[in-house]
Order: C-alpha cells, then sequence, then structure tokens
C-alpha cells in the first residue's frame, strides 16, 4: 500500500490517502498542543511513542474482541487504519475525576467513580469542544440511538480491557478519549489512543505518565512517554 495525498492534517497527526480507497496511513505528528491549540510546541519522539503506544494498544483490544480500525504499525511514527466516517462526537470515560470535570464541577480531584462515568463532545474546535447530554447527540443527529448505545458498550469495554491491562503494568486509567467512525454502517473505534487521550498515573507513587506533563510544565515529558512505551510493551 502506498500514500497517494494528505487528506488532512489535524493538530497531532496526518491522515493520507493510500493506493487502497478503503485504508489510509495515520501519521503521527511531532507536535504537542493543549488548550486548545494556544499552547503548541514541537517535541522530537512523540509522534514515534504515541504511534507505538496506540499501535500496541489497538492490538490488544483487537485480541479482546473490540471492532478497531487499527491495520498494520508500517513506520515509527505511521500505522495503515481502515477508511472510516468519523462521527462528530468525542467519547470520554472516567474512572477518577481528573481534568474538566474537576473544574467544571468542583469535584475533588482523585474521586473514584464506580461504575465509570461515559460522556460526549462535540468535535467543534471553534466551540471548544463542548460536552452534550446523550439527549443533545440523538437530537442533533450526531449519532443514531443504536450507536449511542453502542459506543456506551464499546467504551465499557475499552475501559475494562485497557484498565485491567495497564494496572498490571503499574498503572492506572484515570480517563481517556475516544472516536469512533463508520464502514459500512458498522460503527468502529478509531484515532489513536496514547498518553494524549488518555490520563495515565503511576499506580505506586502517583506521577502523571500524560500529556498533563506538557498542559502543567511538569517537565520530563517524553520521559513519561518512553516508560508507558516500556511498560505496555514489556
Ligand atoms: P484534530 O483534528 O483534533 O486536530 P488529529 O490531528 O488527531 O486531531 O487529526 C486526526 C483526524 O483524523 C481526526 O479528525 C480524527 O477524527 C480523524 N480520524 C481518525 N481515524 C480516522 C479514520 N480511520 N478514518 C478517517 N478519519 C480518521
Ligand atoms: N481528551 C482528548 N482530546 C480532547 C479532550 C480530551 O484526548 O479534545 C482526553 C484527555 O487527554 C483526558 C480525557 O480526554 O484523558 C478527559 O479530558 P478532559 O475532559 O478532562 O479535558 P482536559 O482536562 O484535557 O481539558
Amino acid at each position: 500500500m502506498k500514500k497517494t495525498k494528505p487528506l488532512y492534517e489535524g493538530k497531532a497527526k496526518v491522515l493520507w490517502e493510500t493506493d487502497s480507497a478503503g485504508h489510509m496511513v495515520q501519521e503521527f505528528k511531532n507536535d504537542a498542543t493543549a488548550f486548545d491549540g494556544t499552547k503548541h510546541e514541537v517535541v522530537q519522539g512523540k509522534g514515534s511513542f504515541n504511534n507505538r503506544i496506540s499501535s500496541h494498544l489497538f492490538r490488544l483490544l483487537a485480541k479482546a474482541g473490540v471492532r478497531t480500525h487499527f491495520v498494520e504499525e508500517i513506520s515509527d511514527t505511521e500505522m495503515i487504519v481502515e477508511r472510516l466516517d468519523m462521527l462528530k462526537v468525542e467519547v470520554v470515560v472516567r474512572n477518577i475525576a481528573a481534568g474538566s470535570m474537576v473544574r467544571r464541577l468542583g469535584v475533588e480531584e482523585g474521586r473514584k467513580f464506580d461504575p465509570p462515568i461515559v460522556e460526549f463532545y462535540l468535535k467543534d474546535d471553534d466551540l471548544h469542544d463542548p460536552i452534550l447530554a446523550e439527549e443533545h447527540v440523538r437530537a442533533l443527529e450526531l449519532a443514531t440511538p443504536d450507536q449511542i448505545e453502542t459506543m456506551k458498550r464499546s467504551a465499557l469495554t475499552v475501559n475494562d480491557v485497557l484498565g485491567g491491562f495497564l494496572k498490571e503494568k503499574g498503572i492506572d486509567l484515570v480517563d481517556f478519549k475516544l472516536e469512533f467512525g463508520t464502514k459500512d454502517e458498522e460503527l468502529v473505534l478509531g484515532d489513536e489512543i496514547s498518553p494524549d487521550t488518555c490520563r495515565f498515573h503511576d499506580s505506586k507513587t502517583g506521577r502523571i505518565m500524560d500529556k498533563d506533563r506538557f498542559r502543567q510544565d511538569l517537565g520530563g515529558f517524553m520521559e513519561a512517554y518512553g516508560e508507558v512505551l516500556d511498560r505496555v510493551s514489556s
């Protein structure tokens, strides 16, 4: 399979068309962004870490029976994926209170949720990805009622599989974001699963091992990604 032309360049990735209509190359860039792109740095090695961590986690999910777009890791920074029609929603699962939930609801950071919370957000940078009630997702026809149920079920399965796997590696899965798309009417998990899109905390020390190191200027940003890669691939 050969890359032909870039179809979409976002903040963190480039999606390339290929000579196979049903497939794309997802290339991970070295750009780190936060706060709707207002904070931006180029960080050597980031694209490679995210591609390798994401590939590993997609393979793990496939083994557990989750339908994902992942086909094959083809280079340090690129994977082949199935081309999807992406839904305009982001699905967030929260096991432990952090980030926007703490800011929005005044919940104390670190509060545990069992069962976990599943939330929907509108994928719209201009509107700053606002949170949506399920009723909004339905009324705005961002997803059908069936797709909403499937996304919720699938997100909780991903949480069980990833959470259990990471626990064994000494990492707590605090929260994460997923994106789904459709292929021939089937709902498929797309995009990436990496320290850019998840919160990972060291189970023993609570040390932050994800993009919050960049968001909060904590230092040791790529060292943390390197350690996540080492642990998930060990
Ligand atoms: P952003 O658009 O938020 O800046 P990225 O740089 O991560 O984000 O861009 C990747 C884009 O590719 C996202 O819009 C995502 O929804 C889309 N995407 C992810 N997987 C697929 C896929 N399999 N087929 C088509 N588009 C995809
Ligand atoms: N997230 C993401 N992309 C987004 C928004 C959130 O990958 O556009 C991830 C984020 O990294 C975290 C989880 O989703 O793991 C929940 O993010 P939150 O709503 O707390 O927002 P943030 O604190 O990132 O503003």
